[in-house]
């Protein structure tokens, strides 16, 4: 089986370190708040070139956090894409505020900045773009939209640790980018873990107190807040792992770019398309194919673990029914969620796996017709 993310292949390469951190963390007796998560904020706001971070339970957290922090609430609406994981809208909601759903680019996945503006209400406080796949958002139309209509901007890069846009970082664009450590994320942890960072010292001290119980003093509570701290294991874990983060996007990019050539003459296979201007980290390597379903099932019996992201589009989940937003009000978002299929990728796979992979999937597609002709 080739698998979609090899962690164990990764741990490998670093385990020493890991073992060594995790260590002298659990001998040190500090496991909350301590020395290794004040550390890592500081570097990755160097990496990322932000005043701030802010270390966090979750991404779902950070998101979270970023509206409450933002005063995001009851009778508010967030404008986002549907063609993400449900942390995004779940966010929005857990505040009371209301997802509004803007269809995406279908070239990208990634949010259409000419259709926000349409979306645009009264009630409307804030844009959340996500940054799909590890592939940049236009940030130059969405920032402008957000200048132009006094609107504050959320980027979800759970997905998109060390992508460009302009040469610049995505989450610091916006007042809050927002990052996950979940384990198969380009930098993840092993457990839970989020973060946000902001150029604002304001929304930053904001942040902290609400990540611990809403108070900046302890023992001293101003508003209600949330246990969301990141702990000393992960927050020592992810310092080993950062330095490397870099090598292993453009290990990604290179395979990402064999895939494309392996693709090449496979006029059935839809590959990525990269927007000018844009570094994009491809946590998922995703295409579109015929006859999707089918295709997957085949390729997993074939040994090729691919995945779906994501097979419901969020306005289409029960979750969100009480929107009504029905069936073909987001075409594209739609019609690629049954095309979309994620193959094997990960700093350590193999050219040998990737040629595999891609014959495969060639040669599934092709059974895939008959089949369906039969
Ligand atoms: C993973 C992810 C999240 C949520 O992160 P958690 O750390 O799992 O809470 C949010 N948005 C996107 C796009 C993600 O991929």
């Amino acid at each position: 089986m080739i698998p979609i993310l090899d962690s164990k292949r990764q741990y490998a390469t670093i385990a020493n370190e890991v073992e060594k951190a995790v260590c002298d963390v659990m001998r040190s007796g500090c496991y909350i708040l301590g020395p290794n998560t004040k550390a890592l904020e500081k570097e990755l706001a160097e990496f990322f070139g932000v005043n701030y971070t802010v270390g966090l339970n979750s991404g779902t957290d950070a998101l979270h956090l970023a509206l409450r922090a933002l005063d995001i609430g009851p009778g508010d609406e967030v404008i986002t894409t549907a063609f993400t994981f449900v942390a995004t809208t779940e966010a929005i909601g857990i505040v009371g505020a209301k997802p509004v759903f803007v269809d995406i680019n279908p070239d990208t996945f990634n949010i259409d900045p000419d259709k926000i503006e349409a979306a645009i209400t009264p009630r409307t406080k804030a844009i959340i773009p996500v940054h799909l796949y590890g592939q940049p958002c236009e940030m130059d139309k969405i920032m402008d939209i957000a200048k132009r209509h006094n609107l504050r901007v959320i980027e979800d890069c759970c997905q998109a640790i060390g992508a460009k846009y302009n040469g610049k970082m995505v989450g610091s664009f916006g007042d809050f980018g927002c990052l996950s450590f979940y384990p198969t994320k380009n930098l993840g942890g092993m457990g839970d873990g989020g973060l946000i960072m902001t150029n604002s010292e304001s929304l930053r001290d904001r942040v902290v107190a609400l990540r611990n119980h809403g108070g900046a003093v302890r023992y001293y509570h101003d508003e209600i807040g949330v246990n969301s701290r990141l702990d000393e294991i992960q927050a020592a874990i992810l310092r080993v792992k950062l330095p490397h983060v870099k090598d292993w996007n453009e290990q990604r990019r290179a395979h990402a770019a064999y895939y494309n050539k392996l693709f090449a003459d496979a006029k059935d296979v839809i590959t990525p398309v990269e927007a000018p201007n844009t570094y994009c980290v491809y946590h998922q390597y995703t295409v579109k194919v015929p006859n999707r379903d089918v295709v997957h099932k085949m390729l997993q019996e074939n040994g090729v673990g691919a995945m779906l992201y994501y097979p419901v589009p969020l306005h289409l989940q029960k979750v969100h029914a009480y929107l009504n937003v029905g069936k073909g009000s987001l075409p594209y978002t739609e019609k690629d969620t049954e095309l979309v299929i994620s193959l094997p990728m990960f700093p350590e796979i193999t050219e040998e796996e990737q040629r595999t992979v891609a014959s495969t999937l060639i040669s599934c597609i092709e059974k895939s017709k008959t089949a369906a002709a039969v």
